[in-house]
């Protein structure tokens, strides 16, 4: 399984990188996490000629801003919309008239859904858990061709964010915060609350993204936190648009 880092930002595009999208392709699906700027590289990446779904995490613009290009894919099947329950007036608001082309009259076959928290069967499993974010926030832990997966932007430290990312593969979360410190008033994480999540949930490989994009200026800030925090957590991953890992 592939997955690939279409944007790595928070809140805003700057030279390192574009707001925050994931493109997983598993064998028989390919999967879109979050619809920030990032979301609009995903045709480099795909042929459009499986089941598409995307997840979305919460209502925040660096998670949503991309979904204005959703009118330039060609999906042969339908693509899947999942958001959480309770935020599908707001998505459908966000896309539509007259800010772009509304879901209904998009290109391709598509269907939005709320899904509420729990595990559903969609037919791969998805487990959404609620995080700690200011604004209503999921989780999401995905399973399918045998491994797992856990997606955990934005939050602050929480146990749904480790209950998600039990024994996971791989954990995405967010690095919002520079090393030490801390946002309890704007919940965030900073790479040492990332990698105390990985180790808690025993998660074989961390990668980070959702870099602030004030925080982190260059690149170079960002491979300085692998520098600095692999040698406590090998499995630490730094995410930069356009990059592509197996697992
Ligand atoms: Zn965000
Ligand atoms: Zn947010």
């Amino acid at each position: 399984m592939k997955v690939t880092f279409l944007g790595t930002n928070g809140w805003y595009d700057t030279p390192t990188g574009n707001t925050v999208s994931v493109l997983v392709q598993s064998q028989d699906y390919d999967i879109i996490l979050d619809g920030g700027n990032g979301i609009a590289k995903a045709d480099r990446y795909i042929t459009q000629e499986k089941p598409a779904y995307l997840f979305i995490s919460h209502m925040h613009i660096d998670h949503i801003a991309g979904l204005h290009t959703l009118c330039k894919f060609r999906f042969k099947k339908e693509l899947k919309i999942f958001t959480q329950k309770g935020t599908l007036a707001q998505l459908d608001t966000f896309v539509n008239e007259p800010y772009t082309v509304p879901f209904a009259i998009l290109p391709f076959r598509n269907e939005v859904r709320e899904l509420a928290a729990g595990t559903h069967h969609l037919p791969f499993t998805v487990t959404c858990l609620p995080l700690v974010h200011p604004a209503p926030c999921f989780g999401y832990r995905l399973e399918l061709d045998g491994k797992v997966i856990a997606y955990c932007t934005d939050t602050g430290p929480c146990d749904n964010a480790v209950t998600l990312a039990r024994d996971a593969d791989l954990l995405i979360t967010e690095c919002g915060l520079k090393p030490g410190v801390t946002s309890p008033d704007w919940p965030h994480l900073n790479p040492e609350m990332a990698i105390g999540i990985a180790k808690e949930a025993g998660a074989k490989r961390l990668a980070l993204t959702h870099f602030g994009s004030g925080v982190y200026q260059t690149l170079d800030e960002r491979r300085e936190v692998l520098e600095r925090f692999a040698p406590d957590y090998p499995g630490l991953i730094v995410a930069m648009d356009d990059m592509t890992i197996e697992i």
